[in-house]
């Protein structure tokens, strides 16, 4: 019996996986940098946290999760997205009682029941911020400018920011109904009948070309904005502008989760066809009440960590893989793999990166094993240099060898390779 990883998820691996490490640290940084503090949930919940806090109309909730039902009884959920977790979280341990706003970052996996393709996955990985407690444009336009910090740290130049407003409880009312007049006169199948009744901003959203060219003269949430939406989003606006964050005003961008509210964004990447969101986000200022919390403002990003290396890799920008460590250790016997494996053991402890011939390979074979592990510096034990108290240090780039003291070793190499 032969197993795979399941449809839909794949594994990275070496040297490639180095780069995946490197773009969670990236998208991270800056929000860390910017006072938020790490926050780590389990990678199951409730259910209903989902159900009611990602929105029972949503794709997400009608058809992508991976729900059972755990031995005791209880419908758990493989967490889809981090947001409705993050805010479960912040309510459990009250910290709303605290200072505000909270600042809060993650990292990890996700899970959707998607229809599997280059860069939509069905276990994928994700980096998120969210600002909890404080209804300012200046948070909101915070995390969007760490978000494009963090994309330009990689190097990543072709990045766009759209950028919308959603409206809050008083306006949006007005412009569902204008949406949803529209929306019914059009030839749609029965489900799309339906989510315009539930959920018609959801409409916006159906990537199906055909219902799209439907779409041009839906009504906009732009023009419905009430007063205090329209002067809020002229304020993100204007903060992004100060910052130099060019942005595309997109009165056509909605998200798939139903909590969002005012600001809403995403990242986009034109190098990476049709999934071409490396991330998104918005103020989601109802979702807190929505899982039995208090009324506890928000805004947030998730950073698709998968796609984000896809689109270095469009812009090729993926590095060269590094070597894997600095020092090869290559003992010529038994005797001397013994002793230098507590010299291995040392050089670790003062730092340096290293590695040894094992499997009890001859010379050629440990010296090839030498090269392949992109060491700068071979340090290799005969017999001879037993007897001498001695190692012999190959450089091998150059390939000059020394002889080394053993009990000088540790600080020659710390000394050559800093
Ligand atoms: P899309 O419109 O592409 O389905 P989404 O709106 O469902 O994205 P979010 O829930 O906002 O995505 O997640 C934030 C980011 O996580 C996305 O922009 C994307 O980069 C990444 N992401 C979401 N779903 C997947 C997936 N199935 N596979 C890989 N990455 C994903
Ligand atoms: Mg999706």
């Amino acid at each position: 019996m032969n197993f795979q990883a399941p449809k839909g998820t794949f594994d990275w691996m070496p040297p490639r996986s180095e780069t995946v490490l490197a773009v969670r640290d990236a998208l991270a940084g800056p929000a860390r940098r910017a006072g938020y503090g790490y926050v780590e949930t389990p990678a199951f919940e409730d259910t209903g946290l989902f159900s009611r806090g990602v929105g029972e109309s949503t794709d997400i909730v009608t058809k992508e999760m991976y729900t059972f039902t755990s031995r005791g009884g209880q419908s758990l959920t493989l967490r889809p997205e981090g947001t409705a977790s993050v805010v479960r979280a912040v309510i459990e341990h009250g910290l709303y009682g605290g200072p505000l706003p909270i600042k809060l970052w993650y990292s990890g996996s996700f899970f959707r029941y998607e229809r599997a393709q280059a860069g939509r996955y069905r276990h994928f990985s994700q980096v998120g911020a969210e600002a909890l407690g404080a209804e300012d444009p200046a948070l909101d336009a915070e995390l969007i400018v760490l978000a494009m910090d963090g994309y330009a740290s990689l190097g990543l130049r072709h990045v766009r920011l759209l950028l919308n407003s959603l409206g809050c409880r008083e306006c949006r009312p007005a412009y569902r109904a204008a949406l949803q007049d529209f929306l019914r006169a059009l030839d749609l199948d029965e489900a799309t009948r339906q989510r315009i009744e539930i959920n018609p901003l959801r409409v916006l959203d159906d990537k199906r070309p055909e219902v799209r060219a439907q779409l041009a003269g839906a009504p906009l949430v732009t023009d419905h904005l009430c007063g205090a939406c329209k002067a809020y989003h002229e304020e993100v606006r204007g903060l992004l502008a100060a910052a130099d964050v060019p942005y595309e005003d997109d009165p056509r961008l909605v998200r798939g989760l139903d909590y969002y509210t005012r600001t809403t964004f995403e990242f986009v990447h034109d190098g990476l066809g049709a999934q071409s969101a490396v991330g998104g986000g918005g103020r989601y200022d109802g979702l807190s009440e929505m899982i039995g919390g208090p009324q506890l403002p928000g805004v947030g990003w998730a950073l698709g960590v998968d796609r984000t290396v896809l689109a270095l890799e469009a812009e090729g920008l993926l590095a060269e893989p590094a070597g894997r460590v600095d020092v090869f250790a290559v003992p010529l016997g038994e005797e001397a793999r013994r002793r230098i494996f507590p010299l291995v053991a040392a050089l670790r402890r003062a730092g340096l990166a290293v590695d040894m011939a094992f499997g009890g390979r001859g010379v050629k074979g440990a010296m090839k094993a030498a090269d392949r592990s992109g060491a700068r510096y071979a340090v290799i034990l005969g017999d001879r240099d037993i007897e001498a108290g001695a190692v012999q240090v190959k450089d091998l780039t150059t390939a000059d060898q020394t002889a080394v003291p053993l009990t000088e070793v540790v600080d020659v190499l710390k000394g050559r390779l800093s």
